[in-house]
């Protein structure tokens, strides 16, 4: 068993843990990442199946995200825009699949009024959202105890606002079934993003995607740490000295498979909820213990299909598809920069993918491409290259996009969540205010992290 030492022990090899080493080597402070898997990047993945480049991941960049972007142009990678010209298509409740252009999708006059106002009210109420302290406002307990559908369903009984409104917070963000999150969690997801219209706005969400993909991100970042990034290396047993604070950074010791890091100060950079999974000696305090119980994974398939040519261009289409009728609730024109060849990308979220992987492998994928096909016509069912991302047999990630609270939970424990706890801090896309569930948080949180150690250092 390999033993070094170090100032920090960040555990995580992800876009958080990788900032917030990185911070810390430029201030002058020696550390080591360790990682449990053979490689860096955690939910960043670029790879190649069949042949075709795929963003197993995260892949999309939005405007608001500076923490990103600056980290991007640091590193010098170049982005380019998701392809949008053409027709966009909504499947409503007939089933049929309509084209439209602008913002607003083709419902009836009534229910593009009642989406309207909805949206209004959600704005206005986000507006009052401190994306990073959203149990600070006045109602949040409020907001907290009741469901996001319920709310919903108690503003309009129209079904199909209910469904569109619900899916943008739901099956397109937080990935968990509308009944199982609270309206204050909904209102923090759209905070994090600005306001609820940015949500529900693809142009802005899904704005940019890197050229080359977007693992490059961490992997120019563990570049830059050379050998103080360590693969293969899952910390089972953090012992920490809980007699000493923060400041003096009493000690921490992590052990891994095949190494053990005595450090002064350790990062936590994954997602919040694989800590149980680390043996904490002596145990994390009561109040740990029952909130990293309420928080859990949301859960959706990413689905690729990648064809000789992008065809739905040829048809007027620009790819930006969906429906909350649909298997596939949301699809795009996914092609890479510089491909002649066109892919497709889809979601199937929550208990829609509970229900599918219930399937065989072959009747899954029949049942996605036909759903894919409602959008983009039967070329739609004969891809060359088919794959499916299932982050839930991940076993260091265990769901997607994210970690979020169940309903309650937000307004109880979340001015806890990134508390340090002695020399033990925390850093992960799932605890951040601005970026929530992105990339954009998880940099936030690597340099938040960082910036608590240095600051107690300074003291
Ligand atoms: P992670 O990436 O989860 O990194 C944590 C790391 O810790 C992992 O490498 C893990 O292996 C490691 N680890 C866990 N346990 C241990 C242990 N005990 N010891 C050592 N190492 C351990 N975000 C966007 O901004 N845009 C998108 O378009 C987007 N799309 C997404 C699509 C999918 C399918 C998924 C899954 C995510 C998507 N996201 C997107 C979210 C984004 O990828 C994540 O929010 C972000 O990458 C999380 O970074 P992180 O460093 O906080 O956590």
């Amino acid at each position: 068993m390999t033993e070094i030492t170090r100032d920090v022990v960040i555990v995580g090899a992800g876009a958080a843990g990788l900032t917030a080493a990185n911070e810390l080597r430029k201030a002058g402070l020696s550390v080591a990442v360790l990682e449990a898997r053979d490689r860096v990047g955690g939910r960043l993945w670029t790879d190649v199946i069949d042949g075709a480049m795929l963003e197993l991941g995260g892949q999309w960049v939005s405007p608001d995200q500076d923490a990103l972007i600056e980290t991007v142009a640091d590193l010098g990678l170049e982005t380019f825009s998701r392809y949008r010209e053409g027709e966009s298509v909504y499947v409503g409740p007939d089933g049929v699949a309509h084209r439209f252009t602008g913002e607003m999708f083709p419902v009836s006059a009534d229910t593009e009024r009642t989406i309207a106002e909805i949206t209004e009210r959600l704005d206005a109420m986000v507006a009052e959202i401190d994306p990073d302290r959203p149990w600070a406002h006045e109602k949040a307990a409020e907001w907290d105890a009741v469901s996001w559908d319920a709310w919903l369903r108690a503003q309009t009984d129209d079904d199909e606002a209910v469904r569109n409104l619900a899916f943008a917070t739901g099956s397109a963000m937080l990935t968990k079934p509308t009944h199982s999150f609270s309206l204050l969690a909904s209102l923090l997801m759209a905070a994090s993003a600005g306001s609820y219209s940015h949500l529900v706005d693809a142009d802005f969400i899904l704005d940019k995607r890197v050229v080359g993909g977007l693992q490059q991100v961490p992997l120019l970042l563990a570049e830059r740490l050379g050998d103080d990034v360590f693969l293969g290396q899952p910390v089972r047993t953090l012992e920490w000295d809980a007699s000493t604070s923060s400041a003096t950074g009493g000690g921490v010791t992590a052990v891994a498979d095949g190494m053990t890091v005595r450090a002064r100060h350790a990062i936590l950079a994954l997602a919040p909820v694989l800590y149980p999974r680390i043996s904490f000696v002596p145990p994390l305090p009561r109040l740990q213990h029952q909130m990293h119980q309420h928080l859990s994974m949301g859960f959706v398939i990413k689905v690729h299909a990648v064809y000789e040519t992008p065809f739905w261009r040829d048809k007027g289409l620009s790819g930006t598809a969906f429906s909350p009728y649909e298997l596939s609730h949301e699809a795009y024109d996914n092609s890479n920069h510089g491909d002649e060849r066109g892919t497709l990308v889809g979601f199937v979220s929550d208990r829609t993918a509970d229900d599918l992987f219930r399937l065989s492998a072959e009747e899954r994928k029949e049942r996605i491409l036909e759903s894919l096909s409602h959008y983009y016509g039967e070329e739609a069912k004969s891809p060359v290259v088919y794959y499916e991302s299932d982050w839930g047999t991940e076993e260091w990630t265990r769901g997607a996009y994210a970690a979020s609270f169940d309903i309650g939970g937000l307004a109880r424990y979340g001015e806890y969540l990134r508390e340090p706890v002695g020399p033990i801090h925390f850093a992960c896309s799932d605890i951040a205010g601005p970026g929530y569930q992105h990339v954009d948080g998880a940099i936030r949180m690597g340099r938040h992290a960082a910036s608590e150690i240095l600051t107690t250092r300074s003291e």
